[in-house]
């Protein structure tokens, strides 16, 4: 069926030797025979996050309960390792950034923390194109102060159902409103957002600024610090390749600082103060005192392998510079292949506008997204029309965006994806 593919696209093998991060992708385990363009849904295993995984496996086979003190690294500060790790692709300094809970507990946090709800500004106000677990979280938070969303949330429209204008971002900040959450890089469209311009005109309004970095972490560079973000959160289980449901993290300012967790635990103690087991909360310095229970170390110590991988590629600019070049080769292939065949791309074209991936918008897409898998590429399709391909920096060659748009044509123009149910089973 499938038409061989001596030479995938034009130039790709000589853009591929000539590509600085080409040696990482042997890191990585790659599933048998497939091209994988869903890296920012789940990231792939990494030998090394691998191996200290099975560290902590056989620290916690020979040490038991000693694990926590006698590991190496500690159990019992891991959390505090990996942050220190971490820091440097949010552009915030270690004390400000927590590894704990998932996005969506993240965010409940940091609200049950800044938001207050008593004061004269009692509007959130988010965007309609946000992931639907950030809306549930702004929602039922509201609610849990006593506040009814109908009123204190509102949501940006967007003028095409794909992106935000800033200008509509910074109209809905009126005088009531207290706090601003958006994500910095669309889960749909992918479209990234301009921290810095967005977080000073939020100030200049009185208003507070959040990012949910989720599509963004590990695949842009970020400066929550030299922007002045107020504060931000994020999973580490799509460009940061931690594993499926892997710890997350958050960053607080310190402007912040020494405020009570909204939610309290005892993980969010002084360190010195946490096994006194007193029943008075003293909490932590920094952001880690919004830490809540016992951390998760097994879905911890991956993303100590993934971010020493990052650290020896050199940082985030050589991802950011790779990654900006494939979801431009990308695109251009899409637009010569493609031509004709009921694409249409929704991604922001500037470089300074765009994420880690193209999208592409078909009234078919669920089923040419079945077709593309079937036929060994990995996508991701969102409802109701999007095909997302996300060539993850780490591991992705030329050559794969190449295939994959070649094997599109080929769908296309011989209508395999006729053959595939219309719509989505509604578990999958
Ligand atoms: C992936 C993602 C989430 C997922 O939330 P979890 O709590 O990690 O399941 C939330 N928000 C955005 C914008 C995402 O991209």
């Amino acid at each position: 069926m499938r038409s061989p593919c001596p030479e995938p696209g034009r130039g790709a093998h000589a853009l591929d030797q000539a590509d600085p991060l080409a040696r990482f992708r042997a890191e990585f385990h790659l599933p048998p025979g497939r091209i994988y363009l869903d890296g920012n849904s789940l990231g792939l295993l990494s030998r090394r996050a691998e191996t200290h995984l099975a560290r902590v496996l056989g620290e916690w086979r020979t040490l038991g309960i000693d694990g926590w003190t006698d590991a190496s690294p500690p159990w019992v500060t891991l959390s505090e390792t990996i942050a220190a790790q971490l820091a440097p692709l949010v552009g915030a300094a270690p004390d400000e950034v927590a590894v704990t809970g998932s996005t969506t507990t993240n965010l409940h946090q940091l609200l049950a923390t800044l938001f207050d709800p008593a004061g004269p500004r009692r509007v959130i106000v988010a965007d309609e194109l946000n992931f639907p677990s950030d809306l549930h979280a702004l929602h039922s938070h509201l609610r849990q102060r006593g506040l009814d969303p109908a009123q204190h949330l509102r949501l940006v429209r967007s003028r095409d159902g794909r992106t935000l204008q800033p200008a509509d971002i910074l109209a809905a900040l009126t005088p009531d409103v207290q706090l601003l959450v958006l994500s910095l890089v669309q889960f749909t469209s992918g479209q990234l957002l301009d921290a810095a311009t967005l977080t000073r005109e939020a100030h200049a309004r009185g208003v507070l600024i959040g990012f949910d970095c989720s599509h963004s972490l590990g695949a842009v560079p970020h400066a929550l610090d030299a922007d002045g973000v107020d504060c931000a959160f994020w999973c580490s289980y799509k460009y940061l390749n931690a594993g499926p449901g892997a710890v997350g993290g958050l960053y607080l300012n310190r402007r912040h600082f020494g405020r009570a967790p909204g939610l309290a635990g005892w993980w969010g103690v002084r360190p010195d103060r946490r096994f006194a087991l007193s029943d008075r909360h003293e909490p932590a310095a920094g952001a880690a005192a919004l830490h809540l229970g016992t951390p998760h170390l097994l879905s911890l110590a991956p993303l100590q392998g993934s971010l020493e991988l990052i650290a020896e590629a050199g940082g985030i600019a050589p991802l950011r510079a790779k990654s900006l070049a494939q979801t431009a080769y990308l695109m251009g292939l899409v637009e010569s292949d493609l031509a004709g065949h009921g694409f249409t791309l929704i991604n922001p074209r500037a470089d300074a506008a765009r994420g880690g991936h193209v999208t592409l918008a078909h009234p078919d897409a669920w089923r040419i997204c079945s077709a593309l898998k079937a036929a060994g590429v990995v996508p991701d399709f969102r409802p109701p029309d999007m095909i997302r391909l996300a060539p993850a920096p780490l591991y992705t060659r030329f050559a794969d965006c190449a295939v994959a748009v070649d094997r599109l044509k080929e769908i296309m123009v011989t209508k395999a994806h006729e053959s595939f149910p219309a719509t989505r089973p509604l578990v999958t």
